[in-house]
This record gives structure tokens, sequence and C-alpha cells, in this order.
């Protein structure tokens, strides 16, 4: 038994209580047909308002190989992943979706490319079924923003849905910060990637806890946690921005001392003024992003706490 080696199933779950039952049906039923692997199914209870934790706690009854973190609060997503990895125990991790739109079925094929020496084996959706072509569409630009001013690979169209080597696992885990872009990480960390593509399904119940103004933070995140290169723009445009008031202001010289003092000057210096203005205040902006970004991270506190883990209660953090 115990030279089996270790794979744990990683699952956040926030108000998730329509589709764990599924959920564990299908893991169970997938992971009882692979035999020379032990398994551990590590719910994360992100701070569900609804039975989601009770749910985890009968399937944990019927099934000791269901574990659960229970976090003090909703944390999001990327905290709760991070939670479910200083706890997990397997040789590997599965990180999936409560929702069911990660196929649990891809998970002996991530098994034989990790067996084949692959540290992390990531899914790439090959179409988003049941998302509209505006999240599409936004998605898209969003990709390509982010690649064009980072040197890390960043993968397209791939969630978190993965199986990670212990290595990447305990690596992602000195990877500290709180304001987390986990799919920037996982690049970020390196290793041996192979992808695999699969067909996105929809959410089997229950609703998508995105929305934009989520998506736009998240965005935010992924952009200020890799690159300075924004503030680099702002430098570079500035710079022009100058030059090209400088010389506008050449002219005004030549034209007072040629034609005299030209008195109508309203619109120009309007125009000057609100377009300088408006550069400025994006600019600030701008660094203000970094700065917030610097002032949460030097405060230096845990990410996240625990309530329970199993049955014991958690005094702190790991
Ligand atoms: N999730 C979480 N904490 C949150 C929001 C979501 O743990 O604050 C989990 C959720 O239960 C699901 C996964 O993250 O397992 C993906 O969420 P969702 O399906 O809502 O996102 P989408 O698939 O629409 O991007
Ligand atoms: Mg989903």
């Amino acid at each position: 038994m115990s030279e089996k080696k270790l794979i744990t199933i990683l699952v956040p779950a926030y108000n998730e209580q329509d589709v764990l039952n599924m959920l564990y049906e299908r893991l169970s039923k997938l992971i009882n047909s692979i035999t020379n692997y032990d398994f551990e199914i590590l719910f994360i209870n992100d701070g569900s308002k609804d039975d989601t934790l009770n749910i985890i706690k009968n399937l944990r009854n019927l099934d000791k190989r269901v574990c659960y973190l229970n976090l003090s609060r909703n944390y999001g997503k990327e905290i709760a992943m991070i939670a479910g990895l200083d706890y997990s125990k397997g040789d590997a991790v599965i990180i999936i979706d409560a929702d069911l739109q990660d196929p649990p079925e891809l998970i002996p094929e991530m098994i034989k490319y990790w067996e084949q020496g692959y540290d992390d084996i990531y899914a790439k959706r090959k179409s988003r079924k049941g998302e509209t072509w505006l999240k599409k569409f936004t998605s898209k630009m969003f990709y390509k923003t982010l690649q064009s001013v980072t040197k890390i690979e960043i993968q397209k169209d791939t969630g978190d849905f993965r199986l990670l080597d212990r290595r990447c696992v305990e690596a992602l885990k000195q990877l500290r910060e709180s304001q987390r872009y986990t799919k920037g990480l996982f690049s970020w960390i390196g290793y041996n990637k192979k992808e695999i593509l699969f067909e996105r399904d929809k959410r089997a119940a229950g609703k998508t806890k995105w929305n934009y103004k989520k998506l736009i933070d998240l965005s935010i995140d992924g952009l200020t946690s890799f690159t300075t290169a924004p503030l680099r723009w702002s430098a570079i445009i500035g710079l022009l921005v100058s030059l090209a008031g400088f010389i506008y202001m050449l002219v005004i010289i030549m034209k007072t001392i040629i034609y005299g003092v030209d008195v109508p000057g309203y619109a120009s210096t309007m125009v000057v003024t609100l377009f300088l203005g408006g550069i400025q205040l994006i600019f600030l902006g701008i660094i203000g992003e970094y700065l917030g970004r610097a002032f949460y991270e030097t405060k230096n506190r845990p990410i996240y706490f625990v309530d329970t883990y199993n049955e014991e209660k958690e005094t702190n953090i790991k």
C-alpha cells in the first residue's frame, strides 16, 4: 500500500452545493479505476455561505480519501489554491474546478505525462462553450497585451486545471505574494511543461462567481505583478509629449517674435492644458497601481487563515 504514490486532487469551492455530489461521483469513479496510485481529494471551502461545507463533511464521512480545508472567510480562488497547495500531501497535485467545467476524465492522460517526466501538465481549452463573445474577445485581448509586455510565456486559453509535480508545488509555496496571479506564477516557476487539449464544458450547475469587475481586477493584477512595462511606457510617452511641447513652445516664441503678441490663444491653451493634465493623471494612476501593490506586499501579512483542517481546529497558518 504505502509504496504507492499519492496524488492530491485539489478542489477550490465557493458556494458549490449544487455540484459537489456530482463532482464527487465522477471523481471517485475515476480514481477507483486508477489502481496504481493512492488519492486524496482535498476540498478548499473558501468561506461558502451555502451548504458546501456540510456536503463536504458528509463526503468525508463516506470516504476517508476526502479531506477538507475550511478557510476563515472567502479569500478568492487564487488564495484558496495556495492554501490547498500548502495542505496537500500528494507527490503530484491536480487542481480542478468544482463546477465540472474541467472534465476529470482528463486526469489519466495527465498522469501518463507525469510518469513520462513532465512536471506541469496543463489543459488548454479548444473552445469556450457557454461564454459570451465579449468574454472571449476581452480575454483574447488581455492575453495578447500581457504576452507582449512580459518575457515569461503566458499560456493562452489555459485555466488552473493542471497536474503539478511536487517540486512545482514546493516552488509555488515559496511565492507568498498576497495579490496572486497564479496563472502567471505557473509560467514563472518554469520546469517541464506539457500541454493537452480539451473541450471546456459549461458549468454543471450553480452560478459563476466571475463578473467583469473581478476579471478587470485580475487583469490588472496580472499585468502589474509580471511587468513594470506600463511604468516604462509612461516614461516614454511622457518624453514624447514633452518633446512635442518643447517644439510647440519654439513655434510660439518664433510667432511672437515675428508677428507680435497674439492675444486669442484660448483654444490652444485649453487643449494643451487638458491634454497634459489627462496624461499626468493617467500616469499617476499607473504609478499608484504599483505603489498600492508594494503597500500590500510590504505589510507581509499571512495570506489566509484556516478555520479547520478536516476535523481539527487550526489556530495558525502553516
Ligand atoms: N472559487 C473559489 N473562491 C471564489 C470564487 C470561486 O474558490 O471566491 C472557485 C469555484 O468554486 C470554482 C472555481 O473557483 O471551483 C472557478 O470558479 P467559477 O466556476 O465561478 O469561475 P469560471 O469557471 O466562471 O471562470
Ligand atoms: Mg466555472
